[in-house]
């Protein structure tokens, strides 16, 4: 069978499903949508296992600029994305990110901090006693500062955002199947055909790579070498009996999180490099939590010496090993294959902004809002690294 559509999204979560409802609404784009989606209950994407959580507090204006409108999205969420005067329940909680440092840390949070503040960012340096004084349950004792975010950070319901977009998407005639993409079929400087699974085969004028940590594979089927590779992250909720007044995201200067969640919190922490490899499975790595997480929240808020480990789930980060920043647009070699891949644990946030930026590279070949030109290919093929120095 063959089919076809003007532009074809592979992968329906986050980022395909944010590229669906931006371009259904872009109006100068007068075309047919595909998304292909191969698992409908969407229980295995970053998205669904994420931990939801959105900062202004990064080291680089792109990623800054991309959360600024991911929260004003969110603020503004009735206004994109009701159906017929049903508004997605994304459930957001502006409660701030405390990034915490050590002396060791401090010209890194003072750097960053400069960059934030150029970026208006509504962040705020706290002294030792400063943060004793808001946060009266955090162990200061080897602090030198902490930085919080005032305004616009905090955190979501995933897959009500996902859902919001797909469902508006589809009330504006975005097309869904379930169906996996096994091969792209590449003629020259242009993909001309996506075939799936059951045999099918779409042609189509662009495509855009949605598919997560399917990504280099889907992209290689056309010749094309993307570094991104799936690294595990394990999340881990916990309930406690200490009152954390006030408690924001907490970023300790280890790299351990944690946040208040429904009746608990929840937390994590990067595995050590040497641990840290490319991986697909779902297997959770208990170890985390009792020997290193465990320890370091209970020095970090002496009320979590007590805690009872509830249920915890793993999921993988889409990790561009470069830079770990999203690559975002086309390849040099190839026209009409567009890339929104690598986005290294903070994909969710920037949907919003990344699905109206596919939505202008697909409608005029160029960003028209957000200038993302430095998260684009050519960094990636010239080894040149465009790092993000806040990575959780
Ligand atoms: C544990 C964890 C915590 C995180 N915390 C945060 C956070 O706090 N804040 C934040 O902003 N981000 C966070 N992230 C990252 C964020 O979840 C991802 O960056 C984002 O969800 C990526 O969305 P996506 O649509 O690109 O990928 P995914 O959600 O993985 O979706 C890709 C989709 O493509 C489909 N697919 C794959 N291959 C094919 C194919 N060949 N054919 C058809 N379909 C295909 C998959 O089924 C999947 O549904 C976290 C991620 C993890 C794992």
């Amino acid at each position: 069978m063959s089919m076809q559509t003007d532009v074809l999204i592979v992968g329906g979560a986050a980022i395909g499903s944010a590229a669906a409802f931006f371009l259904a609404t872009q109006p100068n784009f007068k075309g047919k949508i595909l998304v292909l989606e191969q698992d409908f209950s969407y229980e295995k994407s970053a998205t669904a296992l994420s931990a939801a959580s959105i900062r202004h507090q990064f080291s680089t204006p792109e990623n800054i600029r991309l959360s600024q409108f991911g929260s004003s999205f969110l603020q503004n969420i009735a206004n994109y994305l009701a159906v017929d005067d049903e508004v997605p329940a994304v459930s957001f909680k502006d409660r701030g990110y405390l990034f915490l440092a050590t002396p060791n840390g401090i010209s890194t949070l003072k750097s960053n901090h400069s960059v934030q503040k150029s970026e208006n960012v509504d962040v705020t340096l706290l002294t030792p006693s400063q943060l004793s004084f808001r946060y009266a349950w955090l162990n200061v004792d080897d602090l030198a500062a902490g930085s919080i975010g005032n305004r616009g950070e905090g955190w979501l319901d995933a897959n009500g955002l996902m859902q919001g977009f797909r469902k508006k998407a589809i009330s504006l005639g975005v097309q869904y199947k379930q169906a996996r993409v096994e091969k792209l079929k590449r003629a020259g400087r242009k993909i001309i055909s996506a075939e799936l699974t059951d045999g099918t085969s779409i042609a189509f004028d662009k495509v855009i790579n949605a598919s997560g940590i399917g990504a280099s594979a889907l992209a290689q089927t056309a010749g094309i070498r993307l570094p991104v590779e799936a690294r595990k992250r394990t999340i881990f909720f916990f309930t406690s009996s200490a009152q954390l007044e006030n408690c924001p995201m907490v970023i300790d200067p280890s790299g351990a999180y944690f946040r208040p969640e429904g009746e608990g919190f929840i937390c994590g922490i990067a595995p050590s490099s040497q641990d840290d490899v490319e991986c697909d499975d779902f297997v959770i790595q208990h170890h985390l939590f009792e020997e290193v997480l465990w320890p370091i929240l209970a020095a970090r808020v002496p009320g979590f010496e007590a805690l009872r480990l509830k249920r915890s789930w793993a999921g993988h980060y889409d990790m561009n090993t470069l830079d770990q920043n999203v690559i975002l647009g086309a390849h040099p070699d190839v026209d009409n294959l567009l890339f929104a891949n690598g986005f290294s644990g903070h994909g969710l946030q920037h949907s919003p902004a990344i699905g109206r930026a596919l939505s202008e590279l697909v409608t005029f070949g160029e960003f028209r809002t957000l200038d993302l030109a430095a998260l684009g290919w050519s960094r990636i093929v010239n080894n040149r690294p465009y790092l993000e120095a806040n990575i959780i």
